[in-house]
């Protein structure tokens, strides 16, 4: 039997994924979910509970002050359907900094809250201020997160190597944002991709720059035909599932424990679907 290699594949034989995540739950969400609903992309955006219907504006870099005002409990539902809520600390401490009986307190209390209202066990984190260490990582894991979104830009389309560390691509920010895009877009190879872009709802009103996620999202989406648009959670559930993959010795044989079905490359152009509970015998392939 020929020499084969699994490159992961997203749902629709494609290798690209491109997801969002957004921070604080600011009222300028509004606009920003009503943006990605009309692009048909998704995001994750992560929440602290014990701020929510707060009200109030803030001067950034000498700036006039914006409005940081955050959106109510009650319309948290609503305003995020079809994307994911993810959890952000309780009162936005640096985590790294309270001590850890603390840290914990403000990690479960923000989740219980906000599953209270979702009615879901929460999947994704994002440190306040991008701050941790190897315990909030610990605290994060215990309390049922499967990741946690860190603030360092890596201008890279890996996978990530630590759930836990899961650093984005870029801030919308970010000067390279377009040319990072078309990079991604205009990649034509096999290996998997993610395209993973971060920021706050309240900086687009600071820096007068909504056509700055206007202009991405345009560009994203004339390629939907080669890209995943998913949340956090559920790229993270999918990659999961691909590392839960059993093998025979030979590797004709591959068994899918996992509840997703699940796409693979193993010769180029040649796709596998590994249903979910079930055994696959693979096709074979040439050499490479
Ligand atoms: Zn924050």
């Amino acid at each position: 039997m020929g020499k084969r290699f699994d490159a992961l594949q997203f749902p629709g034989h494609k290798n690209k994924v491109f997801t969002l995540s957004y921070d604080d739950a600011v009222v300028q969400d509004r606009r920003l979910v009503e943006l990605f609903n009309r692009y048909g992309v998704k995001a994750t955006f992560n929440v602290g509970y014990g701020a929510l219907g707060f009200k109030g504006s803030k001067s950034y870099h000498g700036n006039p002050p914006v409005d940081v005002s955050k959106v109510e409990v009650n319309e948290l539902v609503s305003l995020y359907q079809g994307h994911e809520i993810g959890g952000h600390s309780l009162d936005h401490p640096d985590l790294s900094k309270i001590g850890l009986p603390q840290a914990m307190y403000q990690i479960i209390e923000d989740k219980v809250q906000l599953e209270k209202i979702c009615q879901r066990p929460l999947e994704m984190f994002a440190y306040p201020f991008g701050t941790f260490n190897d315990q909030i990582k610990d605290l994060i894991a215990m309390a049922g997160y499967k990741g946690a979104r860190t603030t360092r830009s890596t201008h890279g389309f890996d996978l990530p190597a630590d759930c836990y560390e899961l650093d984005p691509t870029c801030h919308h920010n970010d000067p390279e944002l377009m040319s990072l895009a078309k990079r991604f877009v205009e990649d034509d190879g096999f290996k998997p991709m993610m395209f993973y872009v971060w920021g706050h709802g309240y900086e687009f009103d600071d820096r007068h720059n909504w056509n700055v996620i206007e202009e991405l999202l345009e560009y994203i989406s004339k390629h939907k035909e080669k890209i995943w648009f998913a949340t956090n959670g559920e790229i993270l559930s999918y990659y999961q599932a691909y590392k839960r993959l059993e093998y025979s010795g030979d590797g004709s044989l591959i068994y899918n424990p996992s509840c997703i079905d699940i796409e693979i490359c193993t010769y180029p152009g040649v796709y596998e679907t590994l249903k979910a509970g079930q055994i696959t015998k693979i096709k074979e392939t040439g050499l490479l």
